[in-house]
């Protein structure tokens, strides 16, 4: 059996796709987009490090675009296989790939060049699409099969087990903090040769959840004291649902009082009809909540607006008010018509509640700058700026470890050499500090053999 990195590996975070090639099938562990440096997202525009005709399976650990973002070219390069992801999973992936289209476009324009894929690419890519539930064995060939089990990353994502050539290969996809309200525990797994690991904090451990949940109830409270506006930047899919969630507990307990709050984001209320629509995959609060008759995604004062008329016609309702819009680190999106707008009076509060990425608005804010440029004019900011870290849908470098240690719970406590004791943990999906800090803490702590391996490395198992 011979694996290769084709994306997020050797300290790059985004582009992950895994190459796994057996005696006679080839089958890729997602296939997403390369983004944010020049260079980084110079790679979508690269062939793939594979022959796409050849692939016969593509398996989906999560939605996330930087999973799933070159299934279109992965077609249009002559892919015509299936794609199997949770069913979630695939509702999410129209979703994300049609939104992108959109901004993917604008982006080329400006820079002159051919968009990376259009809308009718998306089209062609979910005709490939069949869904398979979580824990369900799914028979390939005579001698491959495979089976989703809960990450807990985002609703639907998996930890993917592959077995063939009497091997078990795990890979984490996205690994979930293990704390979000909504979202399931990641699942257990103590039986694999093999582990791909990853490690976007593993040198890094969060701020516990119920401080943040703290920080969130108390902005609230000052902002119905001043009479202000909260925005919180947020991320379309997850954190929006995830801060929704937190609010509509606050608002049945009556810990917060009645007032408007709007989720002014197309693609938020798309994904929340998602969530809506699969109360299976939600976490066991969460379900318990549905079954004694409360509607998570909705509460009194709640609004969520679609149209840009909507939308501006949040700025006629009276103060206090709350708007969490996109994008997360204030990139673009609507979340910049309203930081234009409220930023500059002292009565005002932004809460950021995502990771701010070097360079973004969102950092400049989080750093304290008092005056900022939004769409080209110069803002003051006036308003406070609160941060929390709790609300991240990745697990921490104590989780991960947690999570690998129980690989050893399995036949390793019986037998070493047996198969199904873990042998090796590839450490990806990571910047380069964090995936070494990962991969020497597997080693020294746990014993294990550990690697980074690099974009187009090619190894035997
Ligand atoms: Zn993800």
């Amino acid at each position: 059996m011979k694996i290769k990195f084709c994306g997020a590996a050797g300290g790059i975070v985004t582009g992950s796709s895994i190459l796994i090639e057996t005696k006679d099938k080839k089958i890729l562990v997602d296939c997403g987009l390369f983004q944010g440096s020049r260079e980084e997202e110079a790679r979508n525009r690269e062939p793939f490090l594979f022959e796409p005709k050849e692939v016969d399976f593509v398996l989906l650990t999560h939605a996330h675009l930087d999973h799933i973002g070159r299934l279109p070219q992965l077609v249009k390069a002559g892919f015509s296989g299936k794609i199997f992801a949770t069913p979630p999973t695939a509702d999410f992936t129209r979703i994300i790939l049609e939104d992108s289209v959109r901004v993917l476009e604008e982006k080329a324009r400006r820079e002159g060049i051919l968009p990376v894929f259009a809308q009718n690419e998306v089209d062609h890519v979910m005709k490939h699409f069949e869904t398979v539930e979580h824990n369900e064995t799914k028979k390939l060939s005579n001698d491959l099969s495979f089976k989703f089990q809960d990450a807990g990353h985002i609703l639907g994502s998996a930890v993917i087990e592959i077995e063939s050539e009497g091997k078990k290969l795990v890979f984490s996809g996205d690994l979930g903090n293990g704390a979000m309200p909504l979202t399931p525990l990641p699942a257990v797994l103590n039986e694999a040769d093999f582990v791909f690991l990853e490690s976007t904090y593993g040198d890094r451990n969060h701020e516990a959840i119920s401080e943040s949940r703290g920080i969130i109830e108390n902005v609230v409270e000052d902002i119905v004291v001043q009479k202000g506006v909260l925005m919180i930047p947020s991320f379309a899919l997850e954190r929006t649902q995830q801060i929704i969630y937190h609010l509509n507990d606050l608002a049945e307990r009556h810990k917060i009082p009645s007032l408007p709050v709007f989720v002014d984001s197309p693609l938020a209320n798309a994904a929340t009809e998602i969530y809506r629509r699969y109360p299976k995959y939600w976490s066991a609060e969460a379900k318990e909540k549905k079954s004694r008759g409360d509607d998570i995604f909705a509460f009194s004062g709640l609004r969520f607006t679609n149209s840009s008329k909507e939308s501006k016609e949040i700025n006629k309702v009276e103060s206090p008010k709350i708007i969490i819009a996109g994008s997360g680190m204030s990139q673009g999106g609507r979340i910049l018509h309203h930081e234009m707008k409220y930023l500059s009076d002292k009565n005002n509060i932004l809460l950021l509640v995502t990771y701010q990425a070097p360079g973004t608005l969102g950092r400049r804010l989080a750093e304290g700058e008092k005056t900022v440029e939004i769409l080209d004019q110069e803002i003051e900011v006036a308003a406070r700026v609160e941060k929390i870290s709790g609300y991240s849908s990745h697990a921490d470098q104590r989780f991960l470890m947690d999570w690998i240690k129980n690989f050893q719970k399995g036949v390793c406590s019986k037998d070493k050499d047996r198969a199904g004791c873990l042998k090796k943990v590839f450490v990806v999906h990571g910047e380069e500090k964090s995936s070494q800090t990962l991969a020497s803490l597997i080693r020294d702590e746990v014993g294990l053999d550990s690697q980074t391996p690099k974009i187009g490395e090619e190894i035997n198992l």
